[in-house]
């Protein structure tokens, strides 16, 4: 791509250019082309090959040292976005350039799950420098991790404290559950139900008590509930009391572990495309199923809780999560259309990293301008075609999977091609 530059164009310097991106075959991504990450893939560069058994777990859209996106340019010798960033940093924009210290601040995704992630939660600035000083085996960087899922496809996931009451309901009605937390600390919740200034102190002593659990008497507790759920499931019976179908759907993904336990302290939460979750630093959440966006501020910090093989660190996560309880539906991040576009909706969560917009441009429009805005972002085309035009004399082909790297300051113009309606996501950073 980019054959169409004239002669000239290498006298300027290139400021819009196509994107390969990386894929991670992490195991508990979805298989084969169930996967979005994989038939994006396909549709951006139909050479390559999908394995049919093979998870396509992630797609990173960014310059990220473990997943540099290779730069599909001829105009270009700099092979990769981060090489390129760093010879051109003034691309970045300049507040973007100065605050991140010449680096892009963000990673934008593509992600298809099919097992559930791990439950965890990312410190804030101050405790992931804290934790990196301390345990930089465990904790790469001195980073906050942000993260933005927005559903590509229905996305189910786990998000912040459940309200008391549901709670104190799932102690009522799953006694397996109020074995691993204990009579005292349930005693407690019960107690403090209606005096909500006590509730984070005493919801924090349940889940403590929980994490701490020994771990003969919770796989003992794990198994007998599974054993009755499945057993009312089988009689026909409604198991929603115990939150049965989610419960035996983690089970069968990791049987044994705590993690399973936390469905009753956690929020379950649906997205139906275009509806997103915002993960600021210190909430608990996992993803359990289905494709994604997602965007996050450039760290590797995470603590986990369960469902995981991985490394557990049971006081870290309990000393710093925000133990404040509120609805499901309050764990959905609105999207505001812009007052400018009628065509964007921004997600604009509240930390500096990264804001996101939808881009939703009808195929009766025939041409569409991408605004220009002071930093650099990355633009995915999830569904539609158009022609690109921009400087220097650059003329190229979106489509669906096209991913495109543009400089701070940039406008595109779009010549809609075919007759399907355009969907774009557009990562940035908005200062
Ligand atoms: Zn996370």
């Amino acid at each position: 791509m980019g054959e169409g530059a004239s002669p000239t164009a290498a006298m300027e310097e290139v400021r819009v250019f196509p994107l390969s991106c990386v894929v991670q075959n992490y195991a508990w991504g979805k298989v084969g082309l169930e996967s979005e990450v994989a038939k994006l893939l396909v549709s951006g560069h139909p050479s390559t090959v999908i394995e049919e058994e093979k998870p396509y777990a992630e797609l990173w859209m960014g310059a990220h040292p473990k997943g540099d996106a290779l730069i599909k340019d001829n105009r270009i010798s700099q092979k990769s976005l981060g090489q390129w960033i760093a010879d051109h940093p003034s691309q970045l924009g300049v507040k973007v350039k100065d605050t991140f210290r010449g680096q892009l601040p963000f990673l934008f995704k593509v992600l298809s799950v099919k097992i559930a992630l791990s439950i965890q939660a990312h410190p804030d600035k101050e405790l992931a420098g804290k934790l990196h000083s301390r345990y930089p085996e465990h904790y790469p960087d001195g980073n906050h991790k942000p993260e933005m899922a927005i559903a590509l496809t229905p996305f189910d996931g786990l998000c912040g404290f459940r309200p008391v009451n549901e709670i104190i309901g799932f102690l009522k009605s799953v006694p397996e559950f109020r074995a691993v937390v204990g009579n005292e600390a349930t005693d407690e919740l019960q107690s403090c139900a209606t005096d909500s200034a006590r509730v984070p102190q005493v919801l924090k002593k349940c889940f403590t008590s929980m994490m701490n659990c020994e771990k003969k008497v919770f796989v003992e507790q794990l198994n007998i509930l599974v054993k009755r759920v499945s057993e009312e499931a089988a009689a026909g019976r409604d198991t929603s009391g115990s939150n049965g179908d989610l419960l035996l759907q983690l089970h069968s993904q990791f049987p044994g572990d705590i993690g399973c336990f936390s469905i009753y302290f956690l929020n379950f939460v649906h997205l139906e495309p275009g509806e997103a979750m915002f993960l600021g630093a210190n909430e608990p959440h996992a993803y359990l199923y289905g494709d994604c966006i997602e965007c996050m501020a450039c760290s590797d910090n995470t603590v986990r809780a369960g469902l995981t093989p991985k490394y557990i660190d049971v006081n870290t996560l309990c000393e710093m999560l925000i133990y404040s309880p509120s609805p499901a539906q309050s764990k959905i991040f609105p999207a505001v259309q812009d007052p400018a576009d009628a065509c964007v909706f921004i997600y604009d969560p509240p930390v500096p990293d990264f804001t996101i917009m939808r881009i939703q441009v009808p195929a009766s429009m025939k041409k569409y301008n991408v605004s220009q805005i002071d930093s650099a972002s990355i633009l995915l085309v999830v569904q539609g075609e158009a022609m690109v035009v921009s400087s220097p004399n650059m003329e190229l082909v979106i489509k669906r999977g096209s991913v495109l790297f543009i400089s701070a300051n940039e406008q595109l113009s779009l010549h809609i091609t075919s007759d399907k309606n355009l969907l774009l996501f557009r990562a940035c950073c908005i200062l």
